[in-house]
């Protein structure tokens, strides 16, 4: 068998998201996202974990995710939808009762008409500027919505990953000026807002990626280990030069195994002749380019040849590797491909 093998921890990320509750304050009840399928690791055995975890409202990117999340999680647990009601997704809205988060005036007359009585949320923009009502727009329709009984009230921050820029305190500020004395449950902050401290909490957190054991959560436990098996072996006389384009020449005696996994799996092709993989705690560089199938590793610091080499495991973390391509853990996360075999440890069951 060629393909690699993807682990889930589902202790460990059940256990991270107990971490971002006890973050939470008891105060503050702890949601869970799972957009793009579980941030790249399957939505529905995380959801399923997380519910078992104690998580009850889940949040996805786009109403499809929803579907697959409610089939996974069955009647009960909440799921919002941050793109809102989009021209479409009426009935699956209705029938699978998915709660849009409602970003403009369009969407909100679209559900009122579409599906009268039927629950929603309200997204406000304090600043990011991508998504939500702006503050001129929530003050025109602000009575109305309110009318309506929306379940949450939400926002999002842009540089909650920074705690010393000043635009954490200013997007507080215009949530607050936009929501305080309103009697329906608020959420602001994501994982970064959860570490900011209790004044980002509100009603709701909304975690993501520190679930999945990535930055800025630093406690995280890993949940995604990665082992790929090695096809073929070689030994490189000094200036012989590996992969396309012949990016890397051997100067010296060097022993490349040519691994089953490339970009066409989410190993990004920026990290050719900057990632690594490892073998029981020793570091082996990626020489030459990533392929769409296959990567060339120098095992020479190696005594014998690995049946496979991790990627994601205990030699590094999601954000190594990240660092190493010069990108953030959760593009890594929801690269991972879906040639690998996908088993989840832990978790009881799924
Ligand atoms: C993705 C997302 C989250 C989760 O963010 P993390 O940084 O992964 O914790 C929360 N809220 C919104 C609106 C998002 O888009």
């Amino acid at each position: 068998m060629a393909t690699g093998t993807l682990s889930i921890d589902l202790d460990a990320l059940s256990a991270n998201w107990r971490a971002l509750d006890q973050k939470s304050g008891a105060a503050t009840e702890t949601g869970a996202v799972v957009k793009a399928d579980g941030y790249g690791l399957g939505s529905a055995r995380v959801s399923r974990a997380l519910a078992r975890a104690g998580a009850r409202r889940f949040f996805v990117a786009v109403a499809e995710e929803g579907a697959k999340v409610r089939e996974a999680l069955g009647r009960g647990p909440e799921i919002f939808v941050f793109g809102g009601h989009m021209a479409g997704d009426t009935e699956m809205i209705g029938d699978l009762d998915l709660i849009p988060l409602l970003n403009s005036i369009d969407q909100l007359t679209r559900h009122f008409e579409a599906l009268p009585g039927a629950p929603f949320g309200i997204q406000l923009d304090t600043g990011m500027n991508r998504l939500g009502l702006e503050p001129e727009e929530w003050a025109a329709v602000r009575e109305l919505a309110l009318s309506q009984a929306p379940q949450l009230i939400m926002s999002h921050l842009a540089s909650a990953d920074e705690p010393d820029s000043p635009q954490n305190a200013e997007q507080l500020q215009a949530f607050r000026d936009m929501t305080d004395g309103i009697a329906v449950p608020r959420s602001l902050s994501a994982t970064g807002g959860t570490l900011l401290g209790p004044d980002y909490h509100f009603d709701l957190t909304r975690p993501g990626i520190g679930l999945y054991g990535g930055r800025p959560f630093l406690e995280a436990q890993p949940v995604a280990s990665l082992s790929v098996p090695v096809i073929q072996l070689r030994v490189l006389s000094p200036g012989e030069a590996v992969g396309y384009n012949a990016t890397w020449t051997a100067d010296g005696e060097r022993r490349i195994a040519t691994v089953s996994v490339g970009y066409a799996d989410g190993v990004l092709r920026s990290l050719s002749n900057s990632g690594a993989l490892y073998a029981e705690g020793i570091r082996c560089p990626i020489v030459g380019r990533v392929s769409m199938d296959l990567i060339t590793v120098d095992i020479s610091a190696l005594d014998y040849v690995p049946v496979t080499l991790d990627l994601l495991g205990p030699g590094q973390t999601v954000d190594d590797v990240a660092d190493a391509a010069g990108t953030i853990g959760y593009e890594i996360l929801t690269s991972l491909g879906h040639r690998y075999t996908r088993k989840s440890i832990g978790g009881s069951q799924s």
